[in-house]
């Protein structure tokens, strides 16, 4: 067997009214703590009700940044690290989908580091964090316990994550956080979880325990599948999604997502199509890429309770409902983009990815005008 290693510091919490439960972890990272949140979800949730509530049960001070949007981008990191910098902050609370969890990290590496500018997070990969906490409401990205955070970069048209690793210091996986949760946003998540899993599972970088990680991930994501089709989720089916979101997460923490992240960026920024929906729609054709009987591949749809590609391809046009169509000048602007990132492009396993390959897998899985 080859070498390997098996990495995720994050402490890591489960289960509903796990913050009230275990608020004493909070005392470890300061005095003062700055909530990251979207614009609304948090205080409808209520898990920024639970934090301010553990917080103020252990007399830590606490302000709130709620103006982070969906995909963040470097601007509004830089806005709210002027503002912990001010606060004197010592920790940072990400509350949220992905975009305010990744948002947190980004922030906290600038609190940490007062006199660089936003240009420290694309280009030091040794600069340090202040501690993040990390309480996730969508299932989903794994952000809570990845050491990733994904910007928007408007003058590279694409996103991109930060150089240094900042895994969060502690994680609260409340599922009661995803009732809120519109039908539409919590199967395009969970197709977003289903794609780390998967993407992990096949890349170079594979090892395997991140193999075993990745196939306890899709098991539960599996049992979640008639209610992804139905639009109905009970508590349990939470459960099962927010399991297999941290699978997902822990996953990809040892191995980095693969093509259909690389791929998907760019209908996120050029067709404001939502992470995990983009990565669903080019999945199918990635798969193809492998050729028929992959074993790998195979394991995959066992493990998923599937037949074959195409009842694959079938169950995400289901369960995403899709509707988006593109042109072939659209798909040549996305493959030769996708190209430029060759580290990513090596998770491939099988053979030296060409722009034609590229083009290919988004023929073979978007629907053409
Ligand atoms: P998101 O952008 O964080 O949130 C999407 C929407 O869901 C927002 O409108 C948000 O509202 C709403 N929302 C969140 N929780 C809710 C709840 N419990 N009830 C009702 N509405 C809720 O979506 P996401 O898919 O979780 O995150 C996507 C981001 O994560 C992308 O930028 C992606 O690149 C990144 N990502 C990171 C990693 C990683 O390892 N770090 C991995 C994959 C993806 P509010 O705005 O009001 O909160
Ligand atoms: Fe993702």
């Amino acid at each position: 067997m080859n070498q390997f290693r098996y990495f995720m510091p994050t402490d890591t919490y489960f289960g509903r009214g796990c913050i009230k439960a275990n608020q004493d972890v909070l005392r470890r990272y300061g005095t003062k703590a700055m909530l990251v949140t979207g614009k609304t979800s948090a205080k409808k949730n209520g898990a920024q009700k639970d934090v301010t509530e553990a917080l103020d049960a252990l007399g830590i001070a606490w302000v709130v940044f709620d103006e982070i949007g969906e995909n963040p981008d470097v601007e509004t990191v830089v806005r709210a690290a002027e503002v912990a910098k001010a606060e004197q902050v010592s920790f940072f609370i990400g509350i949220g989908g992905g975009s305010p969890m990744d948002a947190s990290k980004a922030i906290a590496v600038l609190a940490a580091n007062p006199n660089e500018d936003s240009n420290i997070l694309f280009a030091d990969a040794s600069a340090k964090a202040l501690p993040v906490v990390a309480v996730p409401t969508t299932a989903g990205t794994g952000s809570e316990v990845t050491q990733y955070a994904i910007l928007t970069l408007h003058k590279q048209r694409t996103k991109s994550g930060i150089a240094m690793p900042v895994f969060a210091e502690a994680a609260f996986l409340d599922p009661q956080y995803m009732d809120t949760l519109s039908a539409k946003i919590t199967n395009n998540t969970a197709v977003d979880a289903m794609s780390h899993l998967v993407e992990s599972y096949l890349s170079s970088h594979a090892n395997t325990v991140s193999e075993k990680i990745a196939e306890m991930g899709l098991l539960h994501w599996k049992a979640v599948i008639p209610a992804l089709r139905t639009r109905r989720y009970t508590a349990e089916d939470r459960d099962n999604l927010m399991l297999a979101s941290a699978f997902g997460g822990a996953a990809i923490a040892q191995t980095s997502t693969s093509i259909p992240h690389a791929l998907g960026y760019f209908l996120t920024y050029e067709k404001a199509i939502p992470h995990g929906r983009a990565n669903g729609m080019v999945m199918r054709g990635y798969l193809e890429l492998f050729g028929s009987h992959h074993a790998k591949v195979e394991r995959i749809l066992y493990c998923l309770g599937l037949d074959n590609l195409e009842s694959f391809g079938l169950l995400l046009e289901e369960i995403l409902d899709t509707e988006e169509t593109f042109v072939p000048e659209e798909i040549a602007y996305y493959a030769k983009r996708a190209m430029e990132n060759p580290k990513k492009m090596a998770t491939f396993p099988e053979f030296a990815l060409q722009e034609s390959d590229i083009v290919e897998i988004y023929r073979k899985s978007l629907k053409m005008k």
